[in-house]
């Protein structure tokens, strides 16, 4: 027989035939890789199985094994069950399981059968309710074998594997403990044995076994342990060869000079708080090489990230070169272009703004402007990577990511043929398990202290009965000549005809504004609660030139309400709103809410901030308590993703990163830590892995990356 390789088809595995393997495929099981990797979810402790016949009527907890004898469905009155009898020599009893017809074609008579749990009495019958269960032998498809080799004998730890369909984890557990020992010869070792060792982790081979069948807990740990750590190297060898990649092209030294730092900050009529300068100084030392900078700044809404943007444009700028800021919509762009001309008055230097609406001979100017270098920073959307976009000299790209462009777009960018500095900025903490993966390619400074004389803003969580309270509330503030933003989780409840409707908000029915849609809300608020002020409405399914309008009246005080779906989540900036109610609030995430927050309290007015929500849910709940007990941005994040868990935040950002077995980023956040400090110090030995102790890991990378980190044709 031919040998076995991972990537072998799973139905040439001793034991395992045509029916077997087109079974184990429908749980993703294909080659004997995927069945040796796939690992038992938890462990049972099973004791000792006893005789039938010592059984009494009272027992917590008993095992017993032995053979079907007969097996049927019942049904008393509306209930039906699935029970049958079990024989090991020494007595019978009876094992029952309501609504378990699901079993009918698993538990068979002739098959043996472990059952554990409570016993009782039914009658004058010895009876198991309800009990787990798991197949020990098929006389149909498995040869007899001894309680002995079975691991009857003795306590032991039974592994618990998913089931599918058609297998059950007693199948799976029999497959893998009969394949094994063949199997566990080609498992590769990607680590020599001294590295393992100084990390205190197994060597693979003995861990993989060691999943699958640990002597006890402490050893299966171990296990863990050691497969939780290579997946996270190998992720963190993958992050860390797309960075070299990144930053491998010669870009424009920038040296920062007192000068030049002298007359940049004068354009700023505040003086910068010391998170801003520490942050400048870490942009400014990698602007200074003479590789690209590759760095994500974050920093809560207002933290005063574009101030630091601009300081790293017009270090460009000083040192005869151009600047690029991209934002992901047209009201961004705006916003950060007027913002900047605003700090700009008086200068020479040019700065023109590029989005796809404008007219074309505005557009076919600022197209020349950029090409003959005339202009030295554009603010645009993505209107800035388009054909036909030419920079006479670009040194910096600043991306305002505020969460709308994914990893792809960044590539793009940095793809034009130029090798500038880039910096990405995002509003959203990023957690660090987060910032040493999705963004790992990436060096993160943290804006992590607002600029001085900021309101407070106070959050506050209401039930629906007390919408009253609200709206007069609102109305207060608004005759006090503040801005309100009201906020909906929905454009159109009409489009969703099925989502919860007022009653969850434990209003009756057609209650005023305890609607879901922001549509139907601002016709209800405009003519009724806040009917003595001018409501305005925005949403996104609104024409980008009408959602603009809007925001101007809104920001010139004509509008004194905007009605708005979650569009406003995307960094607006009116210093006048300072009072924000969240409608529906449980049905918004965690940092999408301290998004939205976000939006008021930007001036050195205290502001407001309702939360409208009557949550069922215990994590709902807990979102709003975390709200409204902290400010803080990271912690938040942090709760954010414990909630949620990562993997919804990794499939959001199409990270590209391959998906974790064993590995918890959570929990395992020291692994995590220590897999990328050795996967960078590998790569920057051995960029493309071609060392031959590296082949394993090298092959592994490619299989798991396949094509994209081209480390085929790596130079
Ligand atoms: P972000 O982009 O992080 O949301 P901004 O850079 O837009 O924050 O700054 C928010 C507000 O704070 C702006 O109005 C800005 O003028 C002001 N600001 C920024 N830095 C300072 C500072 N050092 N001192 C006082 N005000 C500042
Ligand atoms: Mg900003």
């Amino acid at each position: 027989m031919a040998s076995l390789t991972l990537d072998t088809a799973v139905r040439f595995v001793k034991g395992v035939g045509p029916v077997r393997a087109a079974q184990l495929g429908e749980l993703g099981i294909a080659t004997v890789g995927d069945l040796l990797t796939y690992f038992p979810r938890r462990f049972d402790l099973r004791r000792q199985a006893q005789p039938i016949g010592t059984l009494r009527g009272d027992e917590p907890a008993a095992t017993v094994v032995g053979q079907v004898q007969a097996a049927e469905e019942r049904r008393f009155g509306r209930r039906p069950w699935f029970q049958c009898s079990i024989d090991d020599g020494s007595g019978w009893v009876l094992a029952k399981w309501f609504h378990g017809g699901y079993l009918r074609d698993r538990i068979k008579p002739g098959i043996t059968l472990a059952v554990s749990g409570r016993v009782g009495v039914y009658k004058e019958y010895l009876q198991f309710v309800n009990p787990r269960h798991q197949i020990i032998f098929e006389p149909s498809t498995d040869r007899p074998a001894s309680r002995q080799a079975a691991g009857l004998g003795e306590d032991e730890l039974l592994p618990v594997y998913p089931a599918g369909a058609h297998l059950t984890s007693g199948h799976i557990a029999l497959i893998i403990r009969r394949g094994l020992p063949e199997l566990l010869d080609i498992v590769p070792q990607w680590l020599d044995s001294e590295f393992l060792r100084r990390r205190n982790l197994m060597d693979r081979r003995s861990a993989v076994a060691a999943m699958h069948r640990p002597e006890d807990r402490e050893q299966w740990a171990a296990a863990r342990r050691t497969l939780a750590y290579e997946e996270c190297l190998l992720m963190q060898l993958g992050i860390a060869m797309m960075r070299e990649r990144a930053v491998s092209r010669p870009a424009h030294p920038l040296p920062l000079s007192d000068e030049i730092d002298r007359r940049i900050r004068a354009r700023f009529p505040f003086t910068l708080t010391a998170a801003q300068d520490r942050v400048i100084g870490e942009i400014a030392a990698d602007m200074a090489r003479d590789r690209p900078m590759n760095r994500l700044l974050q920093g809560d809404v207002g933290a005063g990230k574009t101030v630091v943007a601009l300081y790293a444009a017009l270090l460009a700028v000083a040192k005869g070169r151009q600047a690029a800021i991209m934002a992901p919509t047209e009201i961004l762009a705006s916003q950060h272009y007027e913002k900047i001309l605003a700090y700009l008055a008086g200068s020479r230097v040019r700065t023109e703004l590029l989005v796809g609406g404008q007219p074309a001979e505005r557009r076919a100017e600022v197209l020349a402007g950029l090409a003959e270098g005339k202009i030295d920073i554009v603010v645009g959307t993505h209107a800035l990577l388009g054909e036909g976009v030419q920079f006479a000299s670009l040194a910096l790209v600043v991306v305002d990511e505020q969460h709308k462009f994914g990893v792809r777009q960044r590539s793009v960018i940095r793809g034009k043929g130029h090798a500038p500095h880039y910096l990405v900025m995002t509003a959203t903490p990023i957690p660090r398990t987060l910032a040493m993966t999705v963004f790992g390619d990436l060096d993160v400074s943290v804006l992590d202290a607002a600029p001085p004389g900021r309101g407070k803003t106070t959050t506050i969580c209401v039930g629906g009965e007390r919408l009253d309270e609200v709206w007069a509330t609102v109305r207060a503030k608004l005759c006090a000549g503040q801005q309100a933003y009201i906020i909906y989780p929905l454009v159109t409840a009409s489009a969703r005809p099925s989502s919860p409707r007022a009653p969850k908000l434990g209003l009756q029915a057609g209650h005023t504004a305890a609607r879901m849609g922001a549509q139907e809300a601002h016709e209800d608020l405009s003519r009724g609660e806040l009917g003595s002020f001018a409501v305005g409405l925005i949403h996104g399914q609104m024409p980008p030139a009408a959602k603009e309008a809007v925001m101007r009246r809104f920001h010139a005080g004509k509008i004194k309400v905007l009605v708005a779906s979650v569009v406003v989540e995307v960094g607006l900036d009116v210093p006048a709103a300072n009072v924000m109610v969240v409608m529906h609030a449980e049905r918004f995430g965690l940092a999408q809410l301290h998004q939205l927050r976000g939006r008021v309290g930007r001036s050195s007015a205290d502001a407001t901030c309702i939360l409208v929500a009557s949550p069922n849910n215990p994590v709902a709940r807990r979102r709003l308590e975390i709200l409204q007990a902290t400010s803080d941005g990271f912690k938040i994040a942090e709760e954010d993703l414990r909630l949620r868990g990562p993997g919804e935040i990794f499939s959001e950002r199409q990270h590209g990163l391959p998906e974790l077995k064993v590995a918890d980023l959570i929990e395992d956040f020291d692994l995590l830590r220590m897999a990328r400090r050795d996967a960078f110090a590998i790569i920057a030995e051995d960029g493309d892995l071609q060392a031959p102790h590296h082949q394993q890991l090298r092959a592994e990378l490619l299989r798991l990356y396949g094509g994209r980190l081209d480390l085929a044709t790596g130079a």
